[in-house]
Parts: structure tokens; C-alpha cells; sequence
């Protein structure tokens, strides 16, 4: 998997300041030079000033400033299962790959096979994997010979049959059914800084499953880029937290 920040608001943590010093100024804050806004915090640079109120935002939990800017992610290569758990999440905005108007008829079963089109989870291979809810712990190494074989196979012949009904005639939208649920897609996904925390929260979580951890740890790296203030904070203060109901 990949993913890539396409677009963020600029200057997200001066907006974020704006924002929050709007509710306790006489003055118009959209005509005020961002230093004066800024003066009666503490810290010696303006720098200095945005990391105490962004740590002070946080830790009182006046989070409605963070919903200001806004970042745009594009994600290559997750299963079709990351991306049902991920687009839960109602106040994300989605584009997805389409499976009506992309069809997969020029890759080769046998690429399918060594891990092209469907992603591979780590537990097909390894035979030290253990993940939730599975019924033996650690297995031998013929087990996960085993394994790999029989999910190679599965995938392969699903993608096989998926493309013997494209040349029977059947709708991409229709031959898709039989296709596995690790299937890749590449989407594009939108939310606030706000949102980007409440979803680290769930899906950057110990409990949570594998693949949605890394694309969302992936994500967090590039928010930590992006806002690196509010995730520096985020990552010491308040990452693995016990979930909370309204971040
Ligand atoms: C480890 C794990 C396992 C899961 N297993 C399952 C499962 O087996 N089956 C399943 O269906 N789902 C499962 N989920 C999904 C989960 O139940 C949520 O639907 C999903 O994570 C979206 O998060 P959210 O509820 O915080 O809502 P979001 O859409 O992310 O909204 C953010 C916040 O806005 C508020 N909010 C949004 N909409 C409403 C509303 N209508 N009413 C009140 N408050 C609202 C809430 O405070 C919410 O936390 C799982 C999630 C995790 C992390």
C-alpha cells in the first residue's frame, strides 16, 4: 500500500490559531495581523505561542478549531476489506476505484498469484502471525507453506474466473462478484484534523486489524509533516488512549 498527501490546507496550524483565539478577541480577527492575534499567549516566537495554545486546545479538549483545515490523501492498494472499515467513518469524504468502469482484464492469474491485484496479509505467509480471534497461536512452517498455497490458489482461480466471465460476455459490474474481498483499490480520502485524530484513535488502535493500523500510521506520518505541532502533541499526549466517544 501507499499513500500520498494530495492537498492540505496551508498554514493549517495558524488557521487553527485564528480560529480558536476568534472566540476570546474584541477584534475582528480576518483584520488583524496574525502577531497581534498571537500576543497574548505565552512563548517567546509566535512559534513558541502556537505550541502552547495548540497543546492548551488539546488538552482542555477544544477540539472545534481543529475541523478548520482540511487534508486530502490519495491510498493505493488497500483491500476492498480496509476500505469497508475505513469508509465508516461519516465524516470522511470518499472517492473509491470503481469496479463498474475498471476491469481487471489484463493481469495475469499467475502475477495474482505472487501478489499482484490482492493483497497478501501477512498471516497467508507467516507462520509467527498471530491475529485476533484466530484459533491456534504460532504455526509450523508446513502449516504456513500450506496456507500460502491454498490462498495463492484461491485468488488466482477467483481472478481467472473473473476474467473467463468478462469474455463470456458478463458486466465488469456483475463478473465482480466473484472476485475476493482482498481485492486492491486505490481512493481518495478528505477529512479535517479533527476527524484525522478520531480516526487515528479507532483505527491506529491495538484492537484494530493490520492493514487499516498501517494506512492509518502511514496517514498519521504525514499529518505528523503536515501539523507537526498538533501531532507531536497528539503522538505524546494522547495516541493509545482508551477510545473516546466524542474526540
Ligand atoms: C476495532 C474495531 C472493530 C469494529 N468492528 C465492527 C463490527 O464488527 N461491525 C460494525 O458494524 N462496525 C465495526 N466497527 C466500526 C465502528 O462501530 C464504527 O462504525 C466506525 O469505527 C465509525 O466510527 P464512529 O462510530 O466513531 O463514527 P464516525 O463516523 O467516525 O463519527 C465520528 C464521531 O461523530 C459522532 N457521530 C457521528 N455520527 C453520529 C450519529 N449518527 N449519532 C451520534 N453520534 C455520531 C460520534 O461521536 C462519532 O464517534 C469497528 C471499529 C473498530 C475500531
Amino acid at each position: 500500500m501507499e499513500v500520498r498527501l494530495l492537498e492540505a490546507t496551508e498554514d493549517p496550524e495558524e488557521l487553527v490559531c485564528k480560529a480558536a483565539r476568534n472566540d476570546y478577541m474584541a477584534e475582528f480577527v480576518g483584520e488583524t495581523p496574525f502577531d497581534e492575534v498571537m500576543a497574548s499567549i505565552d512563548g517567546e516566537s509566535l512559534e513558541d505561542k502556537q505550541e502552547t495554545l495548540i497543546g492548551h486546545l488539546l488538552d482542555h479538549g477544544h477540539f472545534g478549531p481543529f475541523e478548520h483545515p482540511q487534508a486530502t490523501f490519495a491510498v493505493k492498494g488497500i483491500s476492498r476489506s480496509c476500505m469497508a472499515q475505513i469508509t465508516r467513518h461519516r465524516h470522511v469524504s470518499f472517492d473509491i476505484q470503481s469496479m463498474r468502469y475498471v476491469s481487471f482484464d489484463e493481469v495475469d492469474p499467475e502475477d495474482v498469484r505472487e501478489g499482484e491485484m490482492v493483497v497478501t496479509p501477512p498471516s497467508a505467509t507467516d507462520p509467527d502471525w498471530v491475529g485476533r480471534n484466530q484459533k491456534s497461536g504460532a504455526v509450523g512452517e508446513e502449516t504456513a507453506e500450506k496456507r500460502e498455497e491454498v490462498f495463492q490458489d484461491a485468488v488466482a482461480d477467483a481472478v481467472e474466473s473473473y476474467q473467463e466471465l468478462l469474455d463470456l460476455g458478463m458486466p465488469p459490474e456483475d463478473a465482480r462478484f466473484v472476485l475476493p474481498i482482498g481485492t486492491e483499490v486505490n481512493m481518495v480520502m478528505s477529512m479535517n484534523v479533527r476527524m484525522l485524530m478520531h480516526v487515528a484513535d479507532m483505527r491506529a488502535a491495538a484492537d484494530s486489524q493490520w492493514e487499516i493500523r498501517q494506512m492509518t500510521e502511514q496517514v498519521l506520518d504525514l499529518a505528523a509533516e503536515w501539523c507537526p505541532i498538533t501531532f507531536e502533541y497528539y503522538d505524546e499526549h494522547m495516541k493509545n488512549r482508551k477510545n473516546r466517544l466524542a474526540p
